[in-house]
């Protein structure tokens, strides 16, 4: 028995890079050094938080992140960073001065740059190109500062460069999309972060037509490294609405487990709100700094239509509620369209497994409506415990210190009432970082939606890879496989 250990991707946590070389036939087996082999179908019931030791299992299955955006972000203009406006200004005029005919750039954040939206609205009106289309996307992807020309271009007011994602339609006619060249490149990018980071499997969120094609064209040249679950934007894929459900192999026999990697497209996916960040969000209560509610993206009765569109065309759901309104209205469309959605749950088609609706994000669940998600049983929960971290700067002040700790952020109360949950880091929106996800779950404020480091690891694994229609595979030799240590991580 023997494993070959390739430290270090990140030594000082504890979290290595194994290359599993020799195979053994343990369930869950110690492997020397108190290491264990995770390898079970069922959750790791023994172990608790009071015998902790490292364990050896399949790579993360992180469900909802953007794997061609990350990868986009590096060939286009990356905002994160900064934290004077200053510095976005003299990135936006470097790419004036070198050519550029038009400009799009990803992340800033006014909690980073010390300022309030409006304070960054006011101040987009300096550094915001005055002679070419320029579209900044705010971290969360569900705001954007536009330049005068781009607005102007798509019959908008010039002088008003804050954006929601209700214009974000008009806008994209007149600001050129990636070439399918660029798309392919992204989605290579992005793979390489996530392997370098321990994520073998993603659920890849609101593809497009291109980017479905760019994936396909990943796998078919045998490029095809992670396991991808691709959920595709049901106002946008138009073509891959009407072709059907994808499950396509790599090419060459190459994958995280013991098999080719997949790429499959499931779900059908509609956003219904926005973000507490750029108070879009749509919540059944007003927002504590400001008497307003966020708002809806579409109405129930067309939702309702689309929805059993896709779901007749062999799709399942899957739809972005990050506020307690948006939760109502998927929840109506669940009691609504309930005997089509069992059905399509209970078929899986020949070549796949079994797989459940989804709903991203849910950052705000009251009590009442768990009982109701736990009655319907179609779902599984795609949350990020990594933005309650991320979004604290401005979580507090828009929900009040009761509705933050008592319902944003949920996961151990959604585990205990028996709900499907799935891990995530929205990546990149936050950091893919595996450690801070896992640290992130094990810590929030209310003990009760803290999870166990085990749990965690089980949900983030291969728990949701059987629920969101991953067969899990095993741990074969030429695996990518991690050890995590509790005592290090946490
Ligand atoms: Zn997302």
């Amino acid at each position: 028995m023997k494993v070959v250990v390739q430290r270090p991707s990140s030594p000082k946590h504890g979290v290595w890079r194994e290359h599993v070389d020799f195979l053994f036939d343990a369930e869950l087996r110690p492997l020397g050094r108190g290491w264990h082999v995770l390898e079970s179908l069922e959750p790791l019931g023994p172990l608790t938080d009071e015998k902790p030791f490292p364990v050896l299992h399949k790579g993360y299955f992180d469900a909802h992140l953007h794997v061609g955006w990350m990868g986009l972000m590096e060939l286009d203009v990356d905002l994160r960073a900064f934290t004077r406006p200053e510095e976005i200004q003299s990135a936006l005029t470097s790419r004036v001065e070198s050519g550029a005919t038009f400009i799009r750039a990803y992340g800033w954040d006014e909690t980073k740059l010390g300022l309030s939206l409006e304070q960054v609205t006011d101040a987009a009106k300096k550094f915001l190109p005055a002679s070419i289309p320029a579209i900044l996307y705010r971290v969360c992807g569900h705001a954007a500062l536009a330049s005068p020309p781009l607005l102007a271009s798509a019959g908008l007011e010039p002088a008003k460069p804050f954006v929601s994602d209700r214009d974000f339609r008009r806008l994209a006619d007149h600001i050129p999309p990636p070439t399918s060249a660029e798309l392919r490149e992204a989605f290579l990018i992005g793979q390489r972060k996530l392997l370098d980071v321990g994520v073998s499997a993603v659920g890849d969120m609101s593809l497009d037509d291109d980017a479905v094609s760019a994936i396909r064209d990943v796998a078919s040249s045998g490029e095809l490294k992670i396991d991808v679950v691709g959920v595709f934007d049901g106002a946008q894929a138009l073509a891959t609405m009407k072709s059907g459900p994808v499950n396509v192999a790599n090419s060459m026999p190459i994958g995280p487990l013991d098999r080719a990697a997949i790429f499959s497209v499931r779900h059908w996916k509609r956003y219904l709100d926005g973000s507490f960040g750029s108070r879009t969000a749509w919540l059944s209560r007003d927002y504590s700094d400001r008497p307003e509610r966020g708002h809806s993206l579409v109405e129930t009765l067309p939702l309702l239509g689309a929805a059993r569109e896709a779901l007749r065309s062999g799709f399942h759901l899957s739809f972005h509620a990050i506020g307690d309104a948006a939760l109502d209205q998927v929840l109506e469309v669940g009691e609504r369209l309930s005997d089509l959605m069992r059905e399509r749950s209970r078929i899986p088609d020949a070549a796949s497994t079994a797989t459940r609706h989804r709903i991203e994000h849910a950052q705000l669940i009251r009590d009442d409506q768990i009982a109701r998600l736990v009655e319907q049983g179609h779902w599984t929960l795609c949350v990020q415990p990594n933005h309650r971290v991320a979004d604290e700067g401005f979580s507090r002040s828009r929900l009040g210190p009761t509705r933050l700790r008592d319902e944003a952020y949920r996961m151990g109360t959604l585990l205990d009432a028996g709900l499907s949950v799935a891990m995530s880091s929205d990546a990149p929106v936050d950091s893919p970082d595996p450690e801070y996800l896992l640290r992130s779950a094990c810590s929030h404020e209310n003990p009760r939606e803290r999870v166990s480091f085990y749990e965690a690891i089980w949900r983030y694994t291969t728990a949701s890879r059987l629920d969101l229609g991953l067969a899990p595979g095993r741990i074969a030799v030429g695996s990518t496989v991690r050890l995590t240590d509790p005592a290090v991580i946490l």
